[in-house]
C-alpha cells in the first residue's frame, strides 16, 4: 500500500520524507528518554529532601509535642514556612491524634498539584504524636515542563541537522548520479550523446554508469554499421539495378530474335527447337525478375499502389494468361468469381496479379492431370471494404504435411527433387507472402500428398460500384434454353452458375453422344435449346464432329453452336468465320463480362460484326506502312530486334546508335514516334529526351509533340518515373513482347492512324467508283 502511495513521488522527497521522520522519530524518542529519567531523579531528590526536613522538624519539635507547648510549635512552623514558601500546610498531631497545632496558605490550591508527607514523632521507637506537611509541586513541575521543552527542541534541532546532513549525503551520492544517468540515457537514445559520461557516486552507481557508458560504445558501433548497411544497401541496389539492365538487355535479343525466329518458314522440328528455346528464355526471365523482386522484397523497398482496378478483369486477366500452359498439360483450368463480388476495388492491381500468376503458375506446374480452379469469394464486409478470399486449387502432386510450413519460406521447396523435376528457385511463394503481407492480408495452404493443394489468400480491398451479377445481367440475352455439353464436372458448375445469373434454363450433359440424344429428344418434345454451348474437347468426339452431326440434322436448324475453345486450340472447323453452323465462339477461361454479349451475338448472327472488326482491323495495319517510327538504341542486337518486330507488325523503321544521332535524324527527317533506350554512350535516352523537348519549345512546336516510348532495361522502382520525368511519354520493360509494342504505338498513334485509315478508306471507294 505504502509502495503505491509513494509510487509517483521524486525519489528525493521520498527519501526526504523518510529520513526526516526516522530521524525525528529517534531524537524525540531520545528526547522522551531523557525527560521521563531526570522527572524521576528529580522527583526523588525533591522527596528525600523534604522527607529529611520533616523528620529534622518532627526532632525539633519532640519537646514541645510532648509538652502540647503550642506557641513553640507555632514558631517552628513559621521557620519552616519562611525558609520554604512551596509549603501548603502544616498539622502536628500529640499520640492521640489530636491536632495541636496547624498552618495553612489562605488560598486554595489545586490538590493534584501538591505531595504530602507525614512523619512520626518517635522516643526510644515510640510514637507521640505525628507531623504532616504539604507541598506545592507545581514550580518543580514547571521547571521540570521547561527542563523538557529544552530537550526537545535540542533533539529537533539535532534531528534536523542529522536529517540534512544524510538527505544531502544521499542526494549527492544516489540521486542526483541516477539523474545523471537518465539524462545520458535519453541522449543515447535521441542519439544525441556526446562523450562518456563520468558518475561520482556509490559503488553500484559508478558500475551502473560504466555500464551505460559501454551501451553508448555499443549503440555508436551499431550506428556505425547501420550507415555501414545503408551504404550496402545502396550499392547493393545499384548493382541489382546495372545488373538487371546487363542481364535484361542480352535476354530481350534472345526472346525477340527468337520471336522473329518463330515468323519465319521452318520445319516442324525447327519449330519445336524455337518453341524450347522459347519457353527456357521466358524461365530465365522470370528468375531474373524473381531475384529482383526477392532483393527489394529483402531490401524493404516494395512499394503498393492503391488504385481503383476492376477485380473481373485482373483475376480473369491472371487466368488467361495461363490458359496455354494449362491447355499445353490438357488441364482443365476454370476461374470463378462468386456473384456478389463488386467489380470496382481500391488495391495494387500488379502485385494482385503477380500473386494470382505465381500461385496459379506454380498450380499449373504441379499438376499433371485434372484442374486448376481459381476462385474469389467475399468472406465478410466492413468500414474497411470486402473481406476477398482468393483461392487456387489444383489436383496434382500435393505437399507433404512435414513441408507445409516451409515452403513460403526464401529458397524452400517442399521436396528436393523438384529443382530437377520442375525447376524454379523456391522463391515464388516468399515474395508472394511479403506481397499480400505487405497489402495488409494473410496467406496459407492445405495440401494433401497425391491429391492436391489449395493455396489461399486474404485480403481485405475497398469495393465501390455494382456486384458482377449486376453488371453482367445489362446484357440483354434473348436465348432462354441452353444445352450445356461438358464433361469436366467443376467447369460445368461454373459455367451453370454464370447462366443462371443470366436467368437462363440450362440443361447439362457430359459428353457429345449424351447431347445429341438430348437434342433428338427435344426435337420431339418440341423443345429444342436456343443454344447449344459445348466444349471443344469432348470426351468421346471432338467438338468439330459433334458440330458435324448437329449440322447434318436439317431438324435442329435453329439451334445456335457455341463452342468453347482455349485461345490456343488449333480448331479452326470450331472457328465462327470457318464454319457457318458456329454462330460464335467464347474462350476458356469463360469471362463472366463476355458470356451474355456472345450468346446474344450467337442468337443474332452477329458474326458478321466480328468480320467487320477484322477489316478494320486489316486496314488498320495497312496505315502501319505509313508510319515512320525511329529506334534510338546502341545495341545492335536489340536494334535488330526492335526493327525486326516492327517490320513484323508492318510499321516502317529505321535507327540511330546514340542519342545525339537520334537527335540529328529528328532534325533532318519526319518520324511519328521514337523508341528509347535509356542508357546509351554520347548521350543517353533521358538527356535526348530533354534535348528534344526542349527544342520542340523553341520551335513553339508541342501541340504536335514527338510520341517517346522508352526502352528500359531496368525494371527498379522509380525508373518509370525517371522516364517520365525526363519528357517520355510511356515505358516498355526490356525484353518485350511483340503485341506490346504494337498495342503501346497503337496507343499513342492512335489519331494518326485513324487519320491515315480514313485516307486509305477514301482512295479505295474512289478507285471503286472510277472502275
Ligand atoms: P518454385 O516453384 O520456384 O520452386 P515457390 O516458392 O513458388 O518456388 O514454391 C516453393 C515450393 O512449394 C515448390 O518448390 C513446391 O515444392 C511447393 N509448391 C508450390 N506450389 C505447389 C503446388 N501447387 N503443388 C505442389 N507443390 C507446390
Amino acid at each position: 500500500m505504502f509502495a503505491r502511495f509513494f509510487k509517483n513521488w521524486p525519489l528525493r522527497q521520498q527519501i526526504i520524507l523518510v529520513m526526516g521522520c526516522t530521524i525525528l522519530a529517534v531524537g524525540l524518542s531520545a528526547a522522551e528518554f531523557v525527560r521521563f529519567n531526570e522527572n524521576r531523579a528529580f522527583e526523588r531528590n525533591f522527596r528525600d529532601q523534604t522527607q529529611k526536613l520533616v523528620s529534622m522538624l518532627s526532632a525539633t519539635s519532640l519537646d514541645a509535642i510532648l509538652s502540647e507547648d503550642r506557641p513553640v510549635l507555632d514558631t517552628t512552623i513559621k521557620q519552616l514556612v519562611d525558609n520554604d514558601s512551596d509549603v501548603e500546610a502544616v498539622y502536628i498531631y500529640n499520640e492521640n491524634n489530636k491536632i495541636l497545632t496547624q498552618w495553612k496558605k489562605s488560598e486554595i490550591i489545586d490538590r493534584s498539584l501538591c505531595l504530602d508527607f507525614s512523619h512520626d514523632v518517635l522516643l526510644e521507637g515510640e510514637s507521640f504524636g505525628r507531623i504532616d506537611v504539604t507541598w506545592n509541586v507545581e514550580r518543580q513541575q514547571q521547571e521540570i515542563r521547561a527542563y523538557a521543552i529544552k530537550i526537545y527542541l535540542y533533539a529537533a534541532g539535532i534531528s534536523l541537522i542529522l536529517a540534512l546532513i544524510v538527505v544531502g549525503l544521499i542526494n549527492n551520492l544516489v540521486v542526483a548520479p541516477i539523474g545523471l544517468i537518465h539524462n545520458h540515457l535519453l541522449l543515447l537514445q535521441a542519439n544525441k550523446a556526446s562523450g562518456e559520461l563520468d558518475v561520482v557516486a556509490a559503488r553500484e552507481l559508478m558500475d551502473l554508469g560504466s555500464s551505460v557508458n559501454e551501451l553508448g560504445n555499443i549503440l555508436e558501433l551499431r550506428k556505425q554499421k547501420e550507415l555501414e548497411l545503408e551504404e550496402a544497401s545502396r550499392a547493393k541496389s545499384e548493382f541489382l539495378a546495372n545488373m538487371s539492365h546487363e542481364l535484361r538487355t542480352p535476354m530481350n535479343g534472345v526472346l525477340g530474335m527468337l520471336s522473329l525466329l518463330k515468323g519465319t518458314s521452318l520445319d516442324p522440328e525447327q519449330i519445336e527447337q524455337v518453341k524450347i528455346a522459347t519457353s527456357s528464355g521466358r524461365s530465365l526471365l522470370t528468375l531474373i525478375n524473381d531475384i529482383l523482386d526477392f532483393s527489394k522484397v529483402e531490401a524493404g523497398k516494395l512499394e503498393f499502389e492503391t488504385i481503383d482496378f476492376n477485380i473481373e478483369e485482373v483475376v480473369e486477366g491472371c487466368s488467361i494468361a495461363l490458359s496455354e500452359q494449362a491447355n499445353s498439360k490438357q488441364l482443365e483450368l476454370l476461374c470463378h468469381i462468386d456473384g456478389d463480388v463488386k467489380q470496382n476495388v481500391k488495391g495494387d492491381p500488379t502485385r494482385l496479379r503477380q500473386v494470382l500468376t505465381n500461385l496459379m503458375g506454380n498450380a499449373v506446374k504441379f499438376t499433371t492431370h485434372g484442374e486448376v480452379k481459381l476462385t474469389v469469394k467475399e468472406l465478410s464486409h466492413g468500414e474497411a471494404g470486402s473481406r476477398l478470399l482468393f483461392t487456387v486449387s489444383d489436383t496434382g502432386v500435393g505437399i507433404k504435411q512435414s513441408a507445409l510450413k516451409t515452403v513460403f519460406q526464401s529458397f524452400a521447396q517442399a521436396d528436393g527433387s523438384t529443382t530437377r523435376k520442375y525447376g524454379g528457385t523456391g522463391l515464388g511463394l516468399a515474395i508472394s507472402r511479403r506481397l499480400i503481407e505487405g497489402m495488409g492480408g494473410k496467406i496459407g495452404v492445405t495440401s494433401n500428398l497425391g491429391e492436391g493443394s489449395d493455396f489461399w489468400f486474404e485480403l481485405t480491398l475497398p469495393v465501390s460500384g455494382m456486384t458482377l451479377t449486376e453488371c453482367a445481367q445489362q446484357h440483354k440475352v434473348s436465348a432462354r434454353n441452353i444445352l450445356l455439353v461438358e464433361n469436366s464436372d467443376s467447369a460445368s458448375d461454373v459455367i451453370r452458375t454464370l447462366l443462371a445469373e443470366l436467368s437462363l434454363n440450362t440443361t447439362t450433359v457430359g459428353s457429345g453422344s449424351e447431347a445429341l440424344e438430348a437434342v433428338r429428344k427435344a426435337s420431339t418434345d418440341n423443345t429444342l435449346p436456343d443454344i447449344i454451348l459445348f466444349s471443344a474437347q469432348l470426351s468421346d468426339m471432338p467438338g468439330e464432329v459433334f458440330a458435324r452431326c448437329i449440322d447434318a440434322d436439317p431438324e435442329f436448324d435453329s439451334v445456335k453452336l457455341v463452342p468453347m475453345t482455349y485461345v490456343t486450340e488449333q480448331v479452326p472447323e470450331l472457328y465462327p468465320h470457318k464454319n457457318p453452323r458456329i454462330s460464335a465462339q467464347i474462350t476458356k477461361p469463360i469471362k463472366r463480362s463476355e458470356l451474355g454479349q456472345i450468346l446474344e451475338s450467337a442468337i443474332e448472327g452477329k458474326f458478321d460484326e466480328v468480320v467487320v472488326e477484322d477489316a478494320k482491323l486489316a486496314s488498320r495495319r495497312k496505315a502501319y506502312a505509313n508510319i515512320r517510327i525511329l529506334v534510338i538504341e546502341d545495341n545492335a542486337v536489340n536494334q535488330e530486334v526492335a526493327l525486326g518486330m516492327l517490320e513484323k507488325i508492318g510499321f516502317s523503321a529505321d535507327v540511330a546508335d546514340n542519342g545525339q544521332e537520334g537527335l540529328d535524324r529528328l532534325e533532318q527527317e519526319t518520324f511519328d514516334l521514337v523508341l528509347m533506350d535509356c542508357q546509351m554512350p554520347v548521350l543517353d535516352g533521358y538527356a535526348a529526351t530533354r534535348v528534344l523537348r526542349e527544342n520542340e519549345k523553341e520551335a513553339g512546336n508541342q501541340a504536335c509533340r514527338l510520341p517517346v516510348i522508352a526502352l528500359t532495361a531496368n525494371a527498379m522502382t522509380g525508373d518509370a518515373e525517371k522516364c517520365l520525368s525526363a519528357g517520355m511519354d510511356d515505358y516498355l520493360s526490356k525484353p518485350f513482347e511483340e503485341h506490346a509494342l504494337e498495342e503501346k504505338i497503337v496507343f499513342w498513334l492512335s489519331t494518326r492512324l485513324s487519320e491515315l485509315q480514313g485516307e486509305g478508306e477514301a482512295g479505295e471507294d474512289s478507285l471503286d467508283e472510277a472502275a
